[in-house]
């Protein structure tokens, strides 16, 4: 179902007055993880002015160490929702299990299964029962045909707003956090009609590459990109390093505004 040899024309992901997939470049950008309510709208503010689609924010947080902050769970969606309402973006949060889901599905607009998720089956099956479009993050080590058989999961329980989104995978290489496979990002918009968007935030690790693997992201083809936004990366409780602050944010989406004409 997700295959281009079904469906010929890219499939548009609305949300709201959001098409991911259409003309325009989507960005959906905002902290790793929602933190408090000063942190999330300071952020959410910023991003809108600079021309932001959609906010992110971590509300449940699968983080490597049970001892890392987990995140704020419902009063994040909370927030998320409060932050929606105050500047009329749209939403995106990560869930991990059903209750998370369930929850999700009352605060925010879109859903997002993390790459340790991407061969969760059974909430991909759940996912695509929602309602709400979803982002599909590539595994850590997925090939491309896993992550696309992952999103067939969701498609095929009834769903196809789905948006794939490539953010970096293991490699040998360890002088980056990840290795951002943007070749993927090319294969992929050959092979389904599916909207693609680049996450180089989490595919780097390091706010000095951001910028870079933006542009480059743009230039392969990607349809948008999210990207982490801290109001002070210094003091964020997850992602600092990588997290742009909004000064950044701002410059980085000017860059992005002449390169989405010209490609
Ligand atoms: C995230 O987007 O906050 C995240 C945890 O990303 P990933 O699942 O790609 O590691
Ligand atoms: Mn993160």
């Amino acid at each position: 179902l997700v295959s281009r040899e079904v469906k010929e024309e890219n499939t548009v992901v609305r949300v709201g007055n959001v098409e991911v997939g259409g003309p325009g470049l989507t960005v959906i950008a905002g902290p790793c993880a929602v933190e408090s309510e000063e942190q999330l709208l300071t952020v959410a503010r910023a991003v809108r002015r600079s021309g932001a689609n959609v906010l992110r924010g971590g509300a449940y947080k699968p983080r490597t160490s049970p001892y890392s902050f987990q995140g704020l769970e419902e009063e994040g969606l909370r927030l998320l929702q409060e932050a929606a309402v105050q500047t009329g973006l749209a939403t995106v949060t990560e869930v991990v299990d059903e209750e998370s889901l369930e929850k999700a599905c009352r605060y925010v607009d879109i859903l997002q299964i993390g790459a340790r998720n991407m061969q969760n089956f059974r909430l991909l099956r759940l996912v695509g029962q929602a309602g709400k479009p979803v982002l599909l993050k590539r595994g850590l080590s997925a090939t491309v045909e896993e992550w696309l058989m992952a999103a067939e999961y969701i498609v095929s329980a009834g769903n196809e707003d789905v948006i794939l989104c490539e953010r970096g995978i293991r490699t040998f290489e360890n002088s980056t956090r990840n290795t951002l496979d943007l070749s993927a990002v090319a294969l992929a918009k050959t092979l389904t009609h599916l909207p693609v968007i680049v996450d180089p935030s989490h595919a780097t690790g390091k706010r000095e590459l951001v910028g870079a693997m933006s542009r480059a992201a743009v230039a392969a083809g990607a349809d948008g990109l999210i990207v982490e936004v801290h109001p002070d990366p210094a003091t964020a409780l997850c992602d600092g390093p990588q997290s742009l602050d909004p000064g950044e944010f701002d410059v980085l989406m000017g860059s992005l505004r002449y390169l989405a004409e010209a490609v």
